[in-house]
């Protein structure tokens, strides 16, 4: 039920994570002058100290607060990031890697070319579909080139970051507080719940109580508030997604880091690689129900080729969603909404997602809860979209290593629209608007679902070679040629990434 608009004098966020300063900082940029905003937390409860991969939302944040890029990357040994690199996540021979690329301008040049070779492919015609050819920043990742271009070229791709979490938790800290938000030490031990069910009190054993009129949960996994206290729904994704579990470690940097995130299946799950001015960050996500936290460590070392002289740390993972994220005076942002699995890299976005869109609706309804239900309808749509893409990683493998990859390939406790798409794919449909129809692309775009698609070779394994005696089919190969020339050519422009 809507409630009547109640003056917010005051918003306390909990939780000094990623998530609790980048909301601090937005809510500070985005609601009124006079709303005080105080943020606490419990520096002897560690944060999750990882998430060092963005989308190019990231940008966003910074711009929308005035931080140059030149600023923030060098507090936290940022890097640029191109894309994601998927090594051995199929057998398909021919399909052993794969980039997912994040879009160029000139991709519109292009992009036509790729979806139609893809068509022509499922027809079983043998032409490349390859995804690495046909998009720039495929180019850039592989030549070892960043992305900013010269000045002689006007096109820009787009692109994110990676970066030391706990330094840009710091980064922000510290920008947030030069805005005017408090910061104090207050471990929550107990909430006080009021007659019509919303927050009205925190409370510490150490620090006494803490009013407010809003509260924001950014305590991790815990969910403290928004779980624990008000009892919202947890819809768990365990069912589409099996991994709850990672290792993580750190390695030195090689001399030619390529700007990329490498993704390398294993044998219960896959390994990202994350290159940072100062270090490597590696980690394994895994399912605890195929393999041990020791196997799956040695796992790691072996992968990495290194000994015990380098210190693992263990994480448990909670994938799912909350059924509301905004409910009564409390709002959930971070690890505490939900969380799916880092393949992507889009829980920080998802953070920014939430924040800016809760501010824009508690302005746009006077500061009520008017557009509560559509805002947590759509952060909801914003969730399953990603889910979506990532499941698609793991039904699409065809590996028969181990019975984990073999239980994700014959999984069919799918969503709906995700077998209508594979259907629609297998079956040589034009994809585009069943993906519109079903808000599969709401997310990630037809290029990213053809990307997924054909990087991994789901194709007729029986190829007719194109008869390039036909007119028609000469000059669509041209095409294809041309493609990878204007690449090269416009890949010339960017700089090569300097060498550590
Ligand atoms: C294996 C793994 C890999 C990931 N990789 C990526 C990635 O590449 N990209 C990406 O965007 N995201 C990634 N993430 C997600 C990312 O780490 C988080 O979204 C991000 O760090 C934000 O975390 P958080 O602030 O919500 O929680 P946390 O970092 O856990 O912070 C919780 C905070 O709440 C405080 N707190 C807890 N309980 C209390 C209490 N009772 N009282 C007061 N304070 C309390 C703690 O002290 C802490 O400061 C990954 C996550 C995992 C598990």
């Amino acid at each position: 039920m809507v409630s009547a608009p109640k003056k917010i004098n005051k918003v306390v966020i909990v939780g000094g994570g990623s998530a609790g300063w980048i909301t601090a900082c937005l809510l500070r940029k985005h609601l009124a002058a006079d709303i005080t905003i105080e943020l606490v937390g419990a520096p002897e409860i560690a944060t999750i100290g990882v998430g060092e991969g963005s989308t190019p939302q990231l940008r966003g944040l910074f711009d929308t607060l005035g931080i140059p890029e030149a600023e923030w990357m060098s507090a936290c040994n940022a890097t640029y990031k191109l894309g994601i690199e998927f090594n051995g996540w199929t057998d398909v021979p021919g399909y052993s890697r794969y980039f997912h690329p994040f879009v160029a301008q000139t991709d519109l040049h292009t992009q036509d070319v790729f979806i139609h070779s893809c068509y022509y492919r499922r027809l079983g015609l043998d032409v490349n579909a390859n995804p690495d050819h046909y998009f720039l920043n495929a180019a850039l990742a592989q030549q070892g080139r960043q992305p900013l271009a010269d000045e002689s070229f006007p096109f820009s791709v787009e692109y994110g970051y990676h970066f030391d979490s706990t330094l840009l938790g710091r980064f922000l800290a510290t920008y947030a507080k030069s805005l005017g938000v408090t910061y104090r030490e207050f471990s929550v031990s107990d909430v006080v719940i009021a007659e019509d069910g919303s927050i009205s009190a925190l409370v510490s054993a150490q620090h006494g109580v803490l009013e407010a009129d809003f509260f924001v949960d950014c305590t991790g996994f815990s969910a403290r508030l928004i779980s624990q206290a008000l009892g919202v729904k947890f819809i768990s994704y365990s069912a589409n997604l099996f991994n709850d579990a990672a290792v993580v470690m750190q390695t030195p940097c090689l001399p030619d880091e390529k700007l990329m995130t490498q993704s390398t299946a294993l044998s219960n799950g896959w390994a990202w690689r994350i290159p940072l001015t100062s270090r490597v960050g590696n980690g394994y996500v895994y399912s605890s129900k195929y393999c041990s936290a020791e196997q799956a460590e040695q796992e790691l070392r072996a992968h990495l080729g290194v000994d015990d002289s380098v210190v693992a740390r263990h994480l448990k993972m909670k994938v799912g969603r909350l059924e509301q994220h905004w409910y009564k005076n409390c709002l959930a942002v971070g690890l505490s909404q939900g969380f799916i699995e880092p393949l992507e890299a889009t829980a920080l976005h998802l953070v920014q997602t939430t924040v800016e869109m809760f501010a824009d609706c508690l302005v746009k309804g006077n500061y009520s809860d008017a557009l509560q239900p559509e805002f947590n309808q759509r952060i909801n749509t914003r969730f399953e979209g990603i889910r979506d893409y990532i499941v698609g990683h793991y039904r699409l493998n065809n590996r028969t290593d181990s019975q984990y990859w073999r239980d994700n390939a014959a999984n069919e406790d799918l969503p709906l629209h995700l077998k209508g798409l594979t259907q629609a794919w297998l079956s040589r449909e034009d994809i585009g608007p069943y993906l519109t129809a079903n808000k599969l692309d709401s997310y990630y775009s037809i290029n990213s679902w053809h990307c997924l698609f054909s990087g991994y070779g789901i194709y007729p394994s029986q190829l007719v070679p194109a008869d390039s005696t036909k007119p028609e089919v000469q000059s669509f190969l041209r095409r294809i040629d041309d493609v990878g020339h204007f690449n090269r050519m416009c890949s010339q422009h960017y700089p090569l990434n300097k060498p550590r």
